[in-house]
């Protein structure tokens, strides 16, 4: 229960699903977490989960992404959990579709990184941690075209960020999860109709959905001091989607 203490941790989108449990995992490995997301109400029932500290923040706004960082300061743990799955092949994606998710899933976390970036620099270094998918970084998904794309391009910033600053004390990686059970994914779930939580399940070969706190156990170990020789590696936890 000790293996993030004395290390402060910002999360993104940490009021539902994925961000949310690795906030609250983070926290419970002993790490100081500043909670981030657009949802108020989801966001103040983090404070039971001994959460340290909640803000609303939205990832599409620069200035207010660069005056977060500045309040916050100094941290050894960034986490990015912002994403949208936008359902569609290319013939479905607008111009603004495009341009909506990759500002929410990819600029967002160049956003982040270079507001936090410098404050993780020196001694200590720092750990961060992108969300990515297996899906358009391993798999090609029917319906997910935009959304492959952004999370191929999270793999890449990944990588791009842990060569530039290996020899920095700075590691970045991301996670690409299979089908997991958050709140957003039984939404898309529904709207797939009445077989379509079936759907989604039959497509795991394990025969369940993965949960948020599995993904964040693969966090706590990506932020901690245990993955120290890890870096730039997009590491795929999906119940076996992609054998
Ligand atoms: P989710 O999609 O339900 O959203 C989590 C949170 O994001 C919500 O609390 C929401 O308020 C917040 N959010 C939305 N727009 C925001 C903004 N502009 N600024 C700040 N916060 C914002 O949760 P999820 O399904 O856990 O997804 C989290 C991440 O995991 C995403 O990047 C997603 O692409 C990725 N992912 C999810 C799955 C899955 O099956 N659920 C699989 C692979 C990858």
């Amino acid at each position: 229960s000790d293996r993030l203490k004395g290390k402060r941790a910002f999360v993104t989108a940490a009021a539902a699903g994925i961000g949310r449990a690795c906030a609250v995992a983070f926290a419970r490995q002993g790490a100081t977490v500043f909670a981030t997301d657009i949802d108020e109400k989801g966001l103040a029932t983090l404070k039971s989960e001994g959460i340290a500290e909640v803000a609303t923040l939205d990832v599409r706004n620069t200035a207010a992404v660069n005056a977060m960082a500045e309040r916050v300061g100094k941290v050894e743990i960034l986490l990015n959990a912002a994403g949208f799955v936008h359902n569609g092949s290319i013939l479905d994606c607008s111009d603004d579709d495009w341009d909506f998710s990759f500002d929410l899933n990819v600029k967002s976390m160049h956003r982040t990184i270079r507001a936090f970036l410098p404050k993780m620099l020196g001694e200590g270094g720092g750990a961060i941690v992108n969300i990515a998918s297996a899906a358009g970084v391993f798999k090609a998904a029917p319906n997910r075209y935009v959304y492959g794309a952004t999370k191929a391009a999270v793999a890449a910033l990944t990588r791009s960020v842990a060569a530039d600053f290996v020899g920095k004390h700075i590691r970045c990686n991301c996670i690409c999860p299979g089908t997991i059970e958050t709140p957003s994914l039984l939404g898309r779930a529904a709207a797939a109709g009445p077989n379509g939580l079936e759907m989604f399940i039959s497509r795991q070969p394990m025969g369940r959905l993965g949960t948020a706190e599995e993904i964040a156990h693969l966090a706590v170990y990506l932020a901690s001091d245990e993955s120290a020789f890890t870096t730039g590696v997009a590491h795929t936890i999906d119940g076996g989607w992609t054998l």
